[in-house]
C-alpha cells in the first residue's frame, strides 16, 4: 500500500516555526507535501487570488513549495493541479495564536482546512492559543494523534475540525474535548496616527480578544487547559431562521 499523501499548509508563511513542527510531526504518518504562502497571510480568511497569476517555487526541503498567494490558493493549486495524487488529509497550521469563536471567519489557518474540505479531503486546522508560543511541540503531538485518527476513521464529507491547543507541556494538558464555537467580544482597538507627511493612517488590532467562556464552547475548553476540537460545517445556512420564515411571503 502506498503511504497516504498529507498536504500541509499555513497562513503564517513558509518560514513559520509552527509549519516546520507540524510537517515533522506528521512525517511518520505518510508522505508530507508542503504548499505554503511565501509570506505572512494571517487573517486573510478564505480569500482566493483571481486577478493575478500565481507563482510556485521549491523551498529548501524535498516536497516543500512556496506560493505567492493565500492559504486557499495553496490548497486549491496543490489538490487540483500540482500534487502527484489526491491527498488523504489536509492539515493547516500550527498557527501561533488561537482561532476560537467568531475569529474562525477571519482565519487563514481555518480557511486552508476549509478549502481542503471543499475539495473533498478530510481536513484539520491546528492552532496554539499563545501568540508567542512556548510549546508548539505539544500542538505537534496533538496534530499527529488527530491526523492518525482521521486517516484511519475519515471525517464526514462536509465537516472540518478546528483544533485549538493550550500552550502547555503535553503532560499538563487535561484532555481533549469536542466543543461548539464560542462568542468573541469585539473590542479591537483602532489606532489612528499620522504618517511622516502628516496624513492619517489607521491600524486595526492591538488588544487581545476578549471572550465569554460559555459552557460547552471552545473558549471554555482552552481556559480549562483542554484541547478544543470544534467540528465546522460547510453549510452556513441558518436552518432555524429558514424554518421560521417558511410562512413569510414577500411580494415582488
Ligand atoms: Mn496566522
Amino acid at each position: 500500500m502506498t503511504s497516504p499523501l498529507i498536504l500541509v499548509t499555513n497562513d503564517d508563511g513558509i518560514q513559520a516555526p509552527g509549519l516546520h513542527i507540524l510537517a515533522e510531526a506528521l512525517d511518520e504518518l505518510g508522505e508530507v507535501w508542503v504548499y505554503a504562502p511565501d509570506r505572512q497571510q494571517s487573517a486573510v480568511g478564505h480569500g482566493v487570488s483571481l486577478h493575478r497569476p500565481l507563482r510556485v517555487h521549491p523551498y529548501n526541503h524535498e516536497r516543500w513549495y512556496m506560493v505567492d498567494g493565500t492559504p486557499t490558493d495553496c490548497v486549491m493549486l496543490a489538490i487540483r493541479h500540482l500534487l502527484p495524487r489526491r491527498p488523504a488529509l489536509v492539515v493547516s497550521g500550527i498557527n501561533p495564536g488561537a482561532n476560537l469563536g467568531d475569529d474562525v471567519t477571519y482565519s487563514g489557518t481555518v480557511a486552508g482546512a476549509f478549502e481542503g474540505m471543499l475539495q473533498g479531503v478530510p481536513s484539520l486546522a491546528i492552532s496554539d492559543v499563545a501568540y508567542v508560543p512556548k510549546h508548539l511541540k505539544t500542538a505537534g503531538q496533538v496534530a499527529e494523534k488527530l491526523a492518525e485518527l482521521v486517516l484511519r476513521e475519515g471525517l464526514p464529507l462536509e465537516t472540518l475540525l478546528n483544533v485549538n491547543v493550550p500552550d502547555l507541556p503535553y503532560k499538563k494538558l487535561r484532555g481533549i474535548v469536542f466543543t461548539r464555537m464560542g462568542r468573541r467580544h469585539y473590542e479591537d482597538e483602532i489606532i489612528s496616527r499620522k504618517d511622516p507627511r502628516g496624513n492619517p493612517y489607521y491600524w486595526i488590532g492591538g488588544s487581545a480578544p476578549g471572550n465569554v467562556a460559555e459552557s460547552g464552547t471552545d473558549f471554555e475548553a482552552v481556559d480549562n487547559m483542554s484541547v478544543s476540537i470544534t467540528p465546522l460545517q460547510r453549510d452556513l445556512t441558518d436552518h432555524h431562521s429558514l424554518e421560521s420564515v417558511r410562512e413569510v411571503t414577500i411580494e415582488l
